[in-house]
């Protein structure tokens, strides 16, 4: 007998961002946008960026822009760059933001690839186009950004395309855009993964992903961004749409303080944060290295703030207890480019005792309502139990998971039954805590055995001399690969930590044959162009380890310490998979 459905007698309201847009303009018009510029500080509100952002829809579709290309910004964090991030998707567009730091044959690559039709870029950052003259044809336009005045280069072309000002644009259209009607599965935005561990590749959000997304930020035990508080996110807006809280931030109607170039700057960070009474600021750790250190040297505190949330590296235990220290609390979230970025966050269940509460917040968290998540077999694919031992491969999904790259690249990166397959390592303990392990590109392949680079790094980084340290594998005749340590001595122990002092520190707190071969004292970690330790540039500088070095480390230690040894089954098959993972 055929069973008959029952529909739900619900509205079939589209979830695109123009809801967000339409938020701002009724509910939030007062709440300001205040950004950094050269000149000093710029204040707008949202009240006054709603008739720009409808003049800007004007000028796109004046410039040819129809719903579905691509439109690129090169920029930096500032009120403008969000002008755009309401403008383009609302009008039916695509925003792709370009990452400024990535190198010219990588932009030249991604311009390519999403054919970007208009760029806008912001003035100061022409000079990193000039090597991409006559390489990307698809841009028929650019248009400048200028910091205040017209943009001076106006008028001119610059061998990819004429180049418009931003303001005078703007002032040419109407204040009343008539928005069409956007299907929520259409193309809102795009970001490429940094490449972290490859060529990047083209990650598109759809306006209903982006809607829930923004949802799923909101809540209390998520992100928790609210109405009350100000928003600086040091995360740049071309990194996974500056981990969506720019709209997050639309919908609920917070306050946002854009440091604009000068983002990098720990001083213009705090400087910021202090003048604007700011509460929440989100950024990868090696940005809150810098600040720490900064906050200690110039003895200032910033007791407004309430979260400071972190993400794409896992926190070494002595940076969160130094910014406890410092009263900054740090929330730890988990994503990647993939996942629009929010994958999971480390809230502590209530009841829990100090200790637990530290351990709980170090793990990368449980996973964010609306996303499924588990970890499987290398080998043999099935699901793995949530022990807090076994550990494999997470995989997720959800209605903010990727399901596939523009053009086709890597379709393997879905499973058959429709799981995103993130290349993270983990063990999930049965309260659904999530320990990243590694990636299985940087898992350290010794004997037989594996290493985590991740738990031997923070191990070194709670090292009270040490501020920065990255681990790689190199190459060894007999062990397969050993662990290398490219550590940073804090500026006051320049020169006055040695490879003996790490490794004697490290002798009761990793076992024993994941104490590094040799520890290479360098003056700064390289980064990649979002802030993370560059491993890939480690690797391919890396000189090899000397002889001898392997046997002086297991002659000198002679204790095999507690820490989490893997059970035979997972090492093979962890080894045998990431022996068959190719690191670009
Ligand atoms: P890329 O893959 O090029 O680095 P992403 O910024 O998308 O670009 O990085 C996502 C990756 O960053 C994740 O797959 C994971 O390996 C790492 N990552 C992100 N957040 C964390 C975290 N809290 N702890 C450990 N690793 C993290």
């Amino acid at each position: 007998m055929e069973v008959a459905v029952v529909e739900g007698l619900m509205q079939d309201y589209e979830l695109s961002l123009q809801h967000v847009l339409w938020r701002i303009e009724r509910l939030h018009q007062k709440k300001e946008v205040v950004t950094k510029r050269d000149e000093g500080i710029h204040r707008t509100t949202y009240g006054e960026m709603v008739p720009r952002i409808n003049r800007l829809a004007g000028a796109l579709k004046r410039l040819g822009v129809k719903p579905g290309d691509r439109v690129a910004t090169l920029a930096w964090n500032t009120s403008r760059h969000l002008e755009l991030y309401y403008a383009v998707p609302c009008m039916g567009a695509v925003l792709h933001t370009l990452n400024l730091r990535l190198f010219p044959q990588h932009l030249e690559f991604i311009v390519n690839d999403a054919e970007d039709k208009v760029l806008f870029v912001d003035q100061s950052l022409l000079p990193l186009l000039k090597p991409l003259a006559g390489k990307i044809p698809s841009i028929k336009t650019m248009v400048l950004i200028g910091d205040g005045a017209p943009a001076a280069m106006a008028g001119k072309d610059n061998g990819i395309a004429d180049m418009l000002d931003y303001e005078t644009l703007l002032a040419a259209e109407s204040e009343n855009y008539p928005w069409p009607k956007l299907s929520e599965r259409m193309a809102a935005a795009m970001c490429y993964t940094s490449g972290t561990t490859g060529n990047p590749k083209g990650v598109v959000y759809s306006h209903r992903s982006q809607f829930i997304h923004t949802m799923g930020v909101l809540q209390g035990d998520s992100l928790g961004l609210t109405e009350k508080d100000a928003l600086l996110p040091v995360v740049p807006m071309f990194h996974a749409n500056s981990w969506g809280l720019p709209y997050a931030a639309g919908m609920a109607g917070t306050k946002v303080v854009f440091a604009g170039r000068f983002s990098a700057d720990a001083k213009s960070i705090v400087e910021m944060a202090e003048q604007e009474e700011v509460t929440f600021l989100a950024g990868v750790p090696t940005v809150w290295i810098g600040l720490a250190a900064y906050l200690k040297e110039s003895g200032k505190r910033l007791p407004k703030v309430r979260t400071v949330v972190c993400g794409g590296s896992a926190i070494p235990r002595s940076l969160m207890e130094t910014m406890d220290g410092l009263g900054l609390r740090m929330l730890h979230a988990w994503g990647m480019t993939e996942t629009s970025p929010l994958g999971s966050v480390a809230r502590v269940p209530a009841g829990s005792d100090p200790d637990e509460e530290l351990r709980l917040r170090l793990t990368q968290g449980r996973v964010g309502a609306g996303v499924e998540i588990r970890i499987t077999d290398p080998v043999s694919g099935e699901e793995l139990p949530w022990d807090g031992t076994a550990f494999g491969e997470i995989q997720v999904r959800g209605p903010w998971i990727a399901r596939g790259y523009h053009n086709g690249y890597d379709p393997g990166k879905l499973t058959e039954d429709g799981w995103f397959r993130t290349g993270d390592v983990a063990k999930i303990d049965a309260d659904g805590y999530i320990q990243i392990v590694d990636r299985t590109k940087d898992v350290i392949k010794s004997g037989g055995e594996w290493i985590s680079s991740v738990e031997l790094e923070n191990a070194v980084m709670a090292h009270p001399k040490i501020v920065e340290a990255a681990v790689i594998g190199l190459p060894h005749p007999k062990w397969d690969e050993r662990p290398v340590v490219y550590a940073v001595a804090k500026p006051e122990f320049k020169g006055q930590v040695t490879q003996e002092e790490v490794i004697e520190f490290l002798k009761d707190k990793v076992a024993k044959w994941w104490l590094p071969d040799e520890v290479r004292f360098i003056d700064e970690v390289p980064k990649t162009s979002v802030g993370k330790f560059d491993k890939k540039v480690l690797r391919a500088s890396a000189v090899p380890i000397s002889e001898g070095a392997t046997q002086a480390v297991l002659a000198t230690s002679s204790t095999s310490s507690g820490t989490t040894r893997s059970s035979p089954r997972s090492r093979s098959t962890l080894v045998t998979w990431c022996t068959s993972t190719p690191r670009r």
